[in-house]
């Protein structure tokens, strides 16, 4: 084994070799991926339901993409954006304006999720800067959200486990949050889901009005929720009320679609899977952007920011190094040639019913091990979270506590040759049991290969839950 001295994040120490992980264990190595297949460096084969942090959206090593990255390579890798532009980021900027029913003027490409959240925050404040509306200083996110891993996006997101340690230097005084959308948690037995809501509507008109309405320069929301509460869709009804505040008080209502855009949800953004379909005012999209094929996310930017924007100095001014990246840009044209030549919208939101329905039965049907502990299964598209709760009476006689079971699970499955991402932490917040696993495999995996995941998936519950009682 080889060791390195390229520094990751870390949770633990720098031995046995002097590569930080972010775990605090040892991963094992991964040597080469062909569709949802990756070898390890042991010999082992794995599969992996989870598109690594569900960015992996077409599998590994699509020959269109491979050429395609190539091709580019020996073409024109890299320019700086400053100097000059490109085709390929002239192209993706297209693509991108293109989608979404005329939604989006302008388009940033950086390098990734959390630099895409970073540059909706500033997009949004020039905006009002160049509006002439300085005294806009405020944003309004949500409990439970993650939103990225800088100070400026953590102090945005409400992930205490991710905030803990950097928490003094986060920035309290613009940034504010309020409930989440999550109604299997927090709808009360007593409202309706359009009751439930109207009171969180109300609730972010009392933080405006609280904060004072001119201060406030928007509110920030994960479309489907992924980090820390695995795949949440919201209420029927919630984006347009939310949406309905910020502009009734001359705000922008934004969306994060990092993890779940770029057709995770079974269209290409996820606002468009909802029967409210609202357009944001800005957005970002990144992981299936490039699919894991190159690091780029993208801000995406609506006509009326545009134009606020272009009225005064007229150029964007958020910018990284490796902005517009030629090379990255063409990796995700070709990942997104690919996503609509091999039609994977359809095959995405097909697998993802079957996926649903084979874990509804198979977790939460009558014969199910795993029944009384399972509390929700939700999501869409390929992108689907099951959580647990051990909070409850026939939970009694289980030596686990909610928050450690996914992870536990996790751990088990790797050992059994699947990846998937378990939750643990949640936010906190009273009833929130923080114990979630995610699925969202990449949009052309197989009706077989969605049996697989789910015959490994129970198989370990099941262990997990037969070591515990
Ligand atoms: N926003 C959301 C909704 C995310 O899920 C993530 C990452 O998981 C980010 C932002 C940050 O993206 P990245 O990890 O690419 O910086």
């Amino acid at each position: 084994m080889s060791s390195s001295n390229i520094l990751r994040r870390a949770s633990y120490s720098l031995k046995p070799t002097s590569m930080i992980h972010r775990t605090p264990w040892r991963p094992p190595v991964a040597k080469s991926a062909q569709g949802i297949y990756i070898e390890l460096e042991d010999g082992r084969q794995v599969i992996d339901a989870v598109g690594g942090a569900s960015v992996a959206c077409i599998g590994m090593s699509h020959p269109a993409v491979r050429q395609a990255i190539k091709d580019q390579v020996e073409r024109l890798p890299y320019v700086y954006s400053m100097q000059l532009s490109n085709q390929p980021a002239e192209e993706l900027a297209d693509l991108l304006t293109e989608s979404g029913n005329g939604a989006f003027e302008l388009v940033g490409l950086v390098s990734g999720g959390s630099e895409a959240m970073e540059g909706v925050i500033k997009t949004a404040r020039q905006y009002y800067h160049e509006r002439d509306q300085p005294q806009r200083k405020n944003f309004i996110s949500r409990k439970l959200s993650y939103h990225g891993n800088t100070v400026a996006t953590l102090s945005l997101s409400y992930h205490p486990g991710r905030r803990a340690p950097y928490e003094a230097i986060l920035n309290h005084d613009n940034f504010h949050h309020v409930s989440p959308a999550y109604a299997q948690r927090f709808q009360r037995s007593d409202e309706t889901e359009e009751q439930y809501v109207e009171r969180l509507k109300k609730e972010l008109e009392d933080k405006f009005i609280e904060l004072g309405p001119n201060t406030i320069i928007g509110f920030v929301a994960e479309t489907v929720v992924g980090a820390t509460t695995g795949a949440v869709p919201a209420p029927k009804g919630y984006f347009k009320a939310m949406k309905e505040v910020c502009h009734k008080y001359g705000a922008l209502f934004i969306l994060d679609e990092v993890m779940s855009g770029m057709g995770r949800m079974g269209t290409m953004h996820a606002w468009e899977s909802f029967g409210d379909g609202e357009a944001p005012d800005i957005q970002a999209v990144a992981k299936g952007l490039g699919g894991g094929y190159a690091s780029i996310g993208a801000v995406l930017i609506s006509k009326e920011v545009a134009q606020g924007i272009r009225s005064k100095s007229g150029f964007w001014k958020h910018g990284h190094t490796y902005q517009s990246s030629p090379l990255a840009c063409a990796a995700s044209i070709a990942v997104q040639k690919v996503i609509a030549a091999e039609n994977l919208l359809e095959n995405c939101r097909n697998q993802g019913a079957y996926l649903a329905s084979l874990l509804r039965s198979r977790l939460q049907g009558e014969n199910s091990m795993a029944s009384p502990y399972t509390f929700d299964i939700r999501g869409g598209g390929l992108f689907w979270g099951i959580e647990f709760d051990f909070d409850t009476p026939e939970a009694a006689g289980i030596d686990l506590k909610g928050e450690g079971f996914a992870m536990l699970v996790q751990a088990r499955a790797l050992e059994k040759g699947l990846v998937i991402m378990g939750f643990t932490g949640g936010s906190n917040l009273e009833g929130d049991k923080g114990s979630h696993i995610l699925l969202s495999p990449a949009y052309n995996v197989t009706k077989e290969e969605i049996e697989k995941i789910v015959d490994v998936l129970v198989e370990t519950i099941e262990e997990v839950l037969v070591q515990h009682r």
